[in-house]
């Protein structure tokens, strides 16, 4: 999905590492939307075990939660950090 997400946005190739957080973030959003985000998380006993229920590796999970949309969820569900 990340290199899709750099031929999306016309990209040769590997970013700087502004653009390259960018092209993760929304990589992570066409991965993981909001709605499958919050049917998951309350099962989810762990971080891996969220990322797979949802399909995508922990560090794209990562990328996911810390957008905005994703922070508001977790606000509104009580969410504690896994441990
Ligand atoms: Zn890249």
């Amino acid at each position: 999905m990340h290199e899709i997400v750099h031929v999306l946005l016309g990209h040769d190739g590997h970013q700087p590492q502004a653009i390259e957080r960018e092209v993760r973030e929304i990589a992570a959003q066409m991965l993981i939307p909001i709605g499958e985000l919050e049917k998951e998380l309350c099962w989810a006993s762990s971080e891996g075990e969220l990322a797979d229920s949802l399909g995508v590796t922990v560090a794209v999970l990562r990328d996911r939660l810390n957008l905005p949309d994703a922070r508001a969820l977790m606000e509104r569900a009580h969410f504690q950090e896994w441990t």
